[in-house]
């Protein structure tokens, strides 16, 4: 059966009568190799588990299903659940979930399906929901090997950049926490069904076993990435005061103390400057 055939996508979703449901951001991968390429890349081997997110109509699937010893793939659309019955009929290997990844107990999956085996993540994501999936994954803090993900080309090229380039934001700094993000290829608009508007690209993510940078307040961590890039343009003590719990004379002391510009602007800080920033304002927040 070859799903990235535009004739079978229209004859199975007509003959189980279901449309492409926008909402659930549905754009069907119709090029062979694509697939193929991404499950060959995404880092699992036959006694591997993969959890797949967002299965379509199983063009991913069936190709995760032929590199790993069990997928696991979690969809959202009832629609899809009697057509991936038939599309992932020749394969024993996998299992399908009808729920929303965002809903699900991870911890549970985890524990219930993959337990003792080493287990990658693997999707074509729908691009209204990458960035939560992508924190939830993330700070779910389970020990996935890689994940690999199709986002939209910019997601990819922010994700990938780093703290000298223009594309660095909060989401870039608050993934390099949890692993290193490195970009495999581009794929064009036209490669889906329906096609669409902005092209997409494959990216990796290797998880750290430790962070690379150890902090007292995690939590406060996050806050001082999400508060530096909110306000982009202002400078980065502006950008915190009113929002740290301290006075905006007790920020500057502490973007001084560690050792930045005054002047200096969130967005050029790497994950360790907002590592030292933040326990800086931890302490200054307990003194008080
Ligand atoms: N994997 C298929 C492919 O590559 O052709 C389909 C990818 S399509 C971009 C995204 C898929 O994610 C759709 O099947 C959609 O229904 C599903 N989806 C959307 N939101 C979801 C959620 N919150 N939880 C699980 N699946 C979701």
């Amino acid at each position: 059966m070859k799903l990235t055939n535009i004739g079978t996508v229209k004859s199975l979703m007509e003959k189980h009568g279901i449309r492409f449901q926008k909402k659930f951001g549905q754009n069907f991968l119709i090029r062979e190799e694509i697939p193929m390429r991404i499950a060959d890349e995404c880092g699992a081997c036959e006694d591997d588990c993969v959890l797949e997110i967002g299965p379509g109509i199983g063009t991913l699937t069936r190709e995760l299903c032929s590199v790993a010893g069990k997928v696991v793939a979690v969809e959202i659309d009832s629609g899809l659940i009697p057509v991936l019955k038939e599309t992932l009929a020749d394969f024993d290997n996998v299992e399908v979930i009808n729920s929303d990844i965002m809903k699900i107990d991870l911890n549970a999956l985890y524990e219930e399906k993959f337990k003792g085996k080493d287990v990658y993540v693997c999707a074509n994501l729908p691009y209204y929901i990458t960035t939560p999936i992508l924190m939830l994954l993330l700070e779910s803090r389970l020990p996935f090997k890689k994940m690999t993900f199709m986002v939209q080309k910019e997601v990819a090229d922010r994700l990938s950049s780093n703290s000298k380039e223009g594309d660095y934001g909060a989401v870039t700094a608050s993934v390099s926490y949890y692993g290193k993000v490195e970009k495999l290829f581009n794929v064009s608009a036209g490669n889906f069904m329906p096609a669409p508007k902005v092209d997409s690209a494959v990216i990796q993510i290797t998880l750290y076993d430790e962070p690379p940078v150890k902090v007292v307040d995690e939590k406060l961590f996050f806050r001082v990435i999400r508060a530096a890039f909110e306000q982009r343009r202002k400078t980065l003590i502006n950008a915190l005061s009113g929002k740290m719990d301290i006075s905006k004379e007790e920020i500057s002391d502490a973007v001084i103390e560690a050792g930045l510009d005054p002047n200096v602007r969130g967005e050029r800080l790497d994950i360790a400057e907002f590592a030292k920033l933040s326990d800086i304002i931890k302490r200054k927040q307990t003194e008080k």
